[in-house]
Formats: structure tokens, sequence, C-alpha cells
């Protein structure tokens, strides 16, 4: 055996350090199942840590600061006796009865089952000043952050579905809605684009793609280029949803556990059991729909519960 793999046989290795992996940390821990969970390096704590106030989360009156929120999950899946890396996983093998997982530097670890829980990242237009105006002005989620932008103007980037839902959302509580695309037509279903076309408080910038940002403190005005004349302008607004897609990140797994042709990993019914027996996952890896941190963290919980009662079956 190479000196980078590690004889221990664990019973459960988790992957990924969101509101997923920390609450299947925490219900781990306190079932004495020893967990490691590996949290990434770059993006330990998940998406939460790149914005400012969570006031959705159940339990906190005031609101909570996203990585505060975090940290507190943290502590709390230490306080049971998880045990924490801040690695990122860079291959696995979730076949046979015992799996393996590889870190960065080659080291491998043993655990009879897996939850993965490492999320999905959202797709950003790549365009400057965007990371530093997330959480001011510039967002990606309308349920979360809708409720801020009351009686402002605001927009939302993209032409699909998810894009209509959005704006048709956020129309309830901004002054105005600009959708903004790329193209003269829309992606989204008829019945979505409908319901977006006869909102009277949302409006359309076609053939219109977002240049740059601007703004000291939070977001002001955007720079829209026309896609067939090159023309450029200025539209004023105090908020930008960016709706053209999430990427969840499965890509280590392909092959083995089963995904959908978006990549989310397919589950079983109601449960968190992939098509690999011992391989559980949760979160935003398999959550097209409601991508929030009490479903996430719901999920986390299901997945730990998922991993007990199958060990259990083993002995
Ligand atoms: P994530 O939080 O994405 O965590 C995934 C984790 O996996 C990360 O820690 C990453 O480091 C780790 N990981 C990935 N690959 C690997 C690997 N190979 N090895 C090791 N680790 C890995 N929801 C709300 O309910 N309220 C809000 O106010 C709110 N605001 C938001 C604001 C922003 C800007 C964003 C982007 C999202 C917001 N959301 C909000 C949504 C919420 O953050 C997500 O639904 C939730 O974080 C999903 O949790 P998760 O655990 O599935 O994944």
């Amino acid at each position: 055996m190479s000196p980078n793999t590690s004889t221990e046989i664990r019973d459960v290795i988790i992957v990924g350090s969101g509101p997923a992996g920390y609450t299947a940390a925490v219900y781990a821990a306190r079932a004495d199942l020893k967990p490691l969970v590996f949290e990434g390096s770059i993006t330990a704590g998940g998406a939460l840590m790149n914005t400012t106030e969570v006031e959705n989360f159940p339990g906190f009156t005031d609101g909570i600061m996203g990585p505060e929120l975090m940290e507190n999950m943290r502590a709390q899946a230490e306080r049971f006796g998880a045990e924490l890396v801040v690695e990122d996983i860079a291959a696995m093998d979730l076949t046979g009865p015992v799996k393996t997982v590889t870190d960065g530097e080659g080291k491998i670890y043993s655990a009879r089952t897996v939850i993965l829980a490492t999320g999905s990242a959202y797709r950003k237009l790549g365009i400057a000043d965007e990371d530093r105006l997330s959480g001011h002005g510039v967002s990606w989620c309308a349920t979360c952050d809708g409720f801020f932008f009351r009686g402002k103007d605001i927009a939302v980037v993209g032409g699909g579905d998810s894009a209509m839902e959005e704006a048709t959302f956020l129309s309830r509580f901004a002054n105005s809605v600009t959708v903004i695309h790329r193209r003269d037509h829309l992606r989204a279903s008829k019945i979505m684009a409908a319901r977006a076309e006869n909102d009277p408080k949302i409006s359309f910038a076609w053939n219109s793609a977002v240049t740059a940002l601007h703004g000291e403190k939070s977001l002001e005005s955007v720079s829209l280029r026309d896609t067939v004349t090159g023309e450029d302008r200025t539209l004023e607004i105090q908020g930008l949803f960016i709706a053209i897609g999430h990427d969840p990140r499965s890509e280590l797994i392909q092959g083995q556990v089963d995904t959908d042709a978006e990549g989310y990993v397919l589950t079983e019914g109601k449960s968190t059991r992939t098509n690999l027996v011992g391989v559980f996952a949760c979160g935003d890896l398999v959550d097209h729909t409601y991508r929030q941190a009490i479903t996430a963290a719901g999920s986390g919980c299901a997945a730990a519960l998922d991993a007990e009662r199958y060990l259990a079956d083993l002995h």
C-alpha cells in the first residue's frame, strides 16, 4: 500500500461544505459515524460565502450574514466530532463496497458510504466588477434577494424559463424590470414568456449584452451593447439578476453516478440514494428547482439519515 493511502475504512465521507454538506456532517457526527468532510479549498463554506445578508434561513429573526451562517454550521459539525479538511477531492471511485476518494495531493481515503454535496456553480457574465458588486446590487437569486429591491428599477439577464420566472417574481417588488437578452426572441416556454410579456412592469431589451457594471458601493447602472448594431447605451438600475444557468459540480462522478442531461445527480424517489449502493447525493447537486440554503440543508439531513440506515443494514 502506498504511504499516500490511509488504511482506515471510515463509515462516511462527505464531499462538499455548503449547507448540504455541513448539515449531513452534523447528523452523521451526532449518529457517532465520525464523518470526514472535504470542504474544498477555495470555495469552502459553499455559495453563501459570496453573499451578504441571508434573511430567509429560519431561526434568525434579524437575518444573518452568509459567511457567519456557514461558520456556525461548520462549528456545529465540528462540535459533534466531524473531521473537516480544507482540501479538494480530485478523483473518486464509488463503484465497490468500499469507496475511495483522492485529494489534490494524491492521498487516498476509504469509506463504506460517500455523501456527495458539491453544489452547483451559477454561470457568471464574466465581466469586470461582477464579483465586487455581488451582494451589492448584483445577484443570482430572486427568491433570496428580491425583497431588497422594493420600488427599485432592476434588470434580469437571460432568455430562458428561469429568467422569466425571476423577472415575474421580481415584478412584485420592483418599480420596473427590464429583461436583457442577447437575441430578439426568448428561449423560454410559451407560457412563461407570455406571463412575462403580459406583465405591465416588465419590458425587454432585445439584442442586448451587458458589457460593464457601474457603481461605487452598489450598482447604479449597466452598459449595454446592441448585439446587431454594436451601439452602446446605459441603463440606470439598482439591481441586476443574472439568470443564465447553473452547472452542477458533477464532473468527477460522470460515468459512475447517474445524472440527467444537465449533469444533476439523479436520486431514487424521495430518498438521496443514487444508482450506486452506499452513495448518496444532496443539495444543489441534485436540485433544479428550489436551490435554497434551507432545502439544501434539509436534503443534507436526509442523506446522513439514508447513509446511517444503509450502514446499520450492513452490520
Ligand atoms: P454549495 O453551497 O454550493 O456548496 C458546495 C460545496 O462543495 C462548496 O463548499 C465547495 O467547496 C464544495 N466542493 C465542490 N466540489 C468539491 C470537491 N471536488 N472537493 C471538495 N469540495 C468540493 N439561498 C437562500 O436560502 N437564501 C439566500 O439568501 C441565498 N443567497 C444566495 C446568494 C448567492 C450569491 C448565491 C450564489 C446563492 C444564494 N442562495 C441563497 C442559494 C444557496 O446558497 C444554495 O442553494 C446553497 O448554498 C446550496 O447548498 P449546497 O450545500 O448544495 O452547495
